[in-house]
């Protein structure tokens, strides 16, 4: 994953880091370089210049801290804008005595239904009793796969095989869970309709007959460009919390990803690394950072 993003990235720094002087020239070449890693990286236009345009005017004018070379603190403000990039590290905030109530977006094949049974299994490890319900009642086989990747992790999931009508499955799901000692509810929603606004329109209905505490939304790791709009579409008729990107065992750059967070302001939460129940990792940005900057 990323090793494009990576290489390039590397090159421009190795660039600054073995030149004899800083000037002007050296650092413009710099964002060029960077610019040019983060396109090849599918990350968006707009961002791309905003972040690069940030490099250029910090490492023009801002003296280093004393113990920092001009060489090091300019290393280190590519660091800090592409930290930025990617959000403060976050994570659920569960109010307790309640149930907090989690909807699951994304479209058909992005991963949606797997996240959604990796995220139950990952959560009631963590100590939390979890349910879930099925309302993806245009995908067929999806209740089936969820309950089955379910079933071993002992959560129920709540799903009726014959309705289509997913906002009453998800009035009676949370009527059925309602008595039980639950912390989470998650709800997988379809990711697929004859158009994507009969799509939007089912989520705005599910939306209010859920009032979830929060919507996560699913984007494959692979699509590219293609996440800004999708994540935008989204967001503009739920607001979007969190964000999951899945398949980043691939070789995908996942740098869409990047700019499905800045089109909802929402941060990436977890990554799927894998099709097994257990790929499911907490995402760091630090981490993430750091990995591209070798
Ligand atoms: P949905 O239509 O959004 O519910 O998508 P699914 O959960 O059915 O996933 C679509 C396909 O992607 C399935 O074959 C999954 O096994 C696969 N998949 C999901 N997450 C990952 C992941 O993190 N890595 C890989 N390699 N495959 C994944």
């Amino acid at each position: 994953m990323l090793d494009g993003l990576k290489n390039n990235l590397r090159d421009a720094i190795k660039k600054i880091v073995k030149s004899s002087g800083i000037d002007e020239e050296l650092i413009k070449e710099l964002s060029k370089n960077v610019q040019r890693a983060l396109l090849q990286s599918d990350v968006n236009v707009r961002l791309v210049l905003e972040i690069t345009k940030q490099i250029e005017i910090r490492s023009l004018n801002e003296t280093p801290p004393p113990g920092l070379s001009r060489k090091d603190h300019i290393v280190k403000i590519l660091y800090d804008e592409l930290a930025k990039l990617l959000g403060k590290e976050s994570d659920f905030d569960f109010k307790s005595g309640k149930q907090n109530k989690l909807i699951m977006l994304g479209i058909q094949g992005s991963g949606k239904t797997t996240v959604t049974a990796k995220l139950a299994k990952f959560l009631t490890k963590q100590g939390y009793s979890v349910g879930v319900i099925g309302a993806d009642t245009y995908r067929p086989g999806a209740l089936v796969q969820l309950r089955t990747m379910c079933e071993k992790s002992n959560v129920e999931v709540y799903g009726e095989p014959n309705n289509k009508n997913s906002p009453d499955i998800v009035k009676n799901g949370l009527k059925y869970f309602e008595s039980l000692p639950l912390d989470v509810i998650l709800i997988d929603t379809a990711g697929r309709h004859k158009e994507e606004k009969d799509l939007l329109s089912e989520m705005e209905q599910i939306n209010k007959v859920a009032e979830p505490d929060l919507a996560i939304l699913v984007i494959d790791g692979t699509i590219g460009q293609q996440c800004f709009n999708q994540a935008e579409a989204f967001h503009k008729t739920i607001p979007v919390g969190g964000i999951i990107i899945t398949k980043l065992d691939s070789s995908a750059k996942g740098g869409g990803a990047i700019a499905a967070s800045a089109a909802t302001g929402a941060q990436i939460m977890y990554i799927g690394t894998g099709e097994r129940i257990d790929d499911l990792e907490k995402f760091s940005p630090t981490r993430f950072v750091g990995r591209l900057l070798g």
